[in-house]
């Protein structure tokens, strides 16, 4: 059937002459399917956006597409612009057109009474679009704004505002890197207050908030704290400078407050994962996820290199609604090879001769990798400070603080090889194909913290959960330098509790007696490519530039 029906009947772009191995069948199982969900785990390289696009086309029906990053939803508006698909970005994207020096999202704040400017203009234009992507925070921050203007408009008998949010009916909608959706919706539904921004409204009004203490009194807090932001608020709509003065960050705490008013008992409070900031969070999202995202379409497809069963049962979806697609993996994994190659167990119990150890076999690595540039994945800032002073290599190394890692990593690209970055913070969303890294040093197996008062009660409700989270960063990390067939990356994986972590599981009813075995929480492409050399493995030659 795939030599019959080509790209090209599907109305995809020429840059996508043919399909790759299993594309197209993929795209017709998924069509076909008469489950509700779809996944289509998708390691890298398999093609999964002429999936999503050849799936919308194949349905006929109207599709959006959610993406975790700009840059991703930046190639989906590139290589689908031939199809017209639509991109819509969130308000602040946009200046207000009713008043000066405001973004649209002030503007609706002080009071949106128009419903001809371009916000509203693109965003209908996405609604009547048959193609169209956007990311997953003005998808769920739109879908939850709507519910609210709904609940509040049926409550007070009449029409609020011009338009009231909500995008529309969807036919299909495409939940690419689907592996984020549990943090996605927790950012949109979370209550997340950032106290040192407050500061000065909680002095002007009097209102301190009820640090380290319980939920229940930051409830009261909130109801009585209300009553004063509000009036703030509205005295703030009055002024002239009402957008210069701030007034996004004093709706945002009046909104957090109502809602933090209302919560119930069984949400968490965490005021140590994020230091200065108080969080609180349901201890799952799967409600919020069905209500925001998947009552949206009538049919919802999953695209994910990482996901696993595990991701499918964390979103609550039921088995028997859903169709798991495995891509085969087409890069050839000798040239993605994971290798777990640690001296000893890395952590806080490390002796200094372990870790002296540990730095010699990261420097040997590099010693015989001097033509090429690679990643030290460092885990935390402390690691990167004790690696980068520690390392012969201390002068390729490039170990950027947070604020610094965008100049850093464009150093780093342009930078001729030896050169080294050392960095916590790429583990996800960034891209290095070819010879901008061809190897990298996972210095440590990624833990989960499970102290927060967050993953404290997720850990305890479900004992997987921190070690799924440390496989997805495992898995993510693995695949930043690896993103064509023709391209290379070793990985090295230089912490021995990787071990014991990446084993498989016991069989039933063995299970309790060995620590660890959570293979299973990786994807079946992944463990592939696991390695456990003897000795030191030579690289393959470098790429050429
Ligand atoms: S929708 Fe309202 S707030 Fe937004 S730009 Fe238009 S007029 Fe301004």
């Amino acid at each position: 059937v795939a030599s019959l029906i080509s790209p090209r009947d599907l109305g995809l772009p020429e840059k996508f002459p043919a399909w790759r191995p299993g594309q197209y069948e993929s795209i017709e199982a998924a069509c076909t399917s008469e489950t509700k969900f779809v996944s289509n785990n998708a390691p890298t390289g398999s093609g999964k956006s002429v999936f999503a696009a050849g799936c919308s086309s194949l349905l006929s029906t109207r599709t959006v597409i959610l993406t975790s990053t700009k840059n991703l939803q930046d190639q989906y508006s590139d290589d689908f612009e031939t199809m017209g698909i639509c991109d819509m970005r969130g308000r602040q994207n946009y200046d207000c057109v009713e008043r000066k020096h405001a973004s649209c999202s002030e503007g609706r704040i002080l009071g949106c009474k128009s419903s001809g400017c371009p916000y509203i203009a693109d965003r209908n234009k996405f609604i009547d679009a048959p193609l169209g992507v956007t990311n997953y925070s003005y998808f769920l921050s739109s879908i939850l704004h709507a519910n609210t203007s709904k609940r509040k408009k049926s409550e007070d008998g009449g029409d609020r505002e011009p338009e009231s949010g909500g995008l529309g009916q969807i036919g299909l909608l495409i939940c690419d890197e689907a592996h984020n959706i549990p943090s996605e919706v927790c950012s949109v539904i979370e209550i997340k207050i950032d106290h040192s921004k407050n500061q000065d409204i909680y002095n002007e009004l009097n209102i301190r908030p009820p640090y380290r203490q319980a939920l229940p009194v930051w409830r009261e807090w909130a109801i009585k704290a209300a009553t004063p932001v509000a009036q703030h608020l509205e005295a703030m709509k009055r002024a002239e400078d009402a957008a210069k003065r701030g007034i996004s960050r004093v709706h945002k705490l009046a909104s957090d407050l109502a809602r933090l008013a209302s919560v119930s008992n069984d949400w968490i409070l965490d005021e140590f994962s994020s230091l200065g900031d108080t969080i609180v969070t349901p201890l799952w999202p799967t409600e919020h996820t069905h209500k925001l995202l998947f009552s949206q379409a009538e049919r919802v497809f999953f695209i994910s290199a990482s996901a696993v069963p595990k991701t499918y049962s964390i979103l609550g979806v039921p088995d028997e609604s859903l169709l798991s697609l495995k891509q085969k993996y087409t890069f050839n994994p000798n040239r993605n090879p994971v290798y777990l190659f640690g001296p000893s167990r890395i952590d806080s119990k490390s002796s200094d001769g372990q870790l002296a150890e540990w730095i010699g076999r990261m420097d040997s690595l590099i010693d015989r990798r001097e033509d090429r540039k690679g990643i030290i994945h460092t885990v935390s800032y402390p690691k990167q400070k004790f690696i980068s002073t520690h390392s012969v290599h201390r002068d390729i190394i490039l170990a950027p603080r947070a604020d610094a890692l965008a100049r850093i990593l464009r150093q780093f690209r342009e930078s001729p090889p030896p050169c080294v970055l050392a960095s916590p913070a790429v583990t996800t969303g960034y891209d290095f194909p070819y010879n901008f890294c061809e190897y990298q040093i996972i210095s440590k197996v990624p833990f989960i913290d499970s102290r927060p008062p967050i993953m404290a009660a997720r850990n305890e409700s479900d004992p997987e959960y921190l070690p799924y989270l440390t496989a997805q960063t495992l898995v993510q990390t693995c695949g930043r330098g690896m993103r064509a067939e023709d391209d290379q990356c070793e990985n090295f994986i230089l912490d021995q509790h990787a071990n014991w972590f990446l084993r498989p599981p016991e069989p039933p009813g063995k299970r309790g007696g060995r620590k660890g075995g959570y293979l299973h929480l990786c994807p079946d492409w992944f463990q592939l490519l696991i390695r456990y050399p003897r000795g030191q493995p030579l690289p393959p030659p470098a790429l050429s530039v």
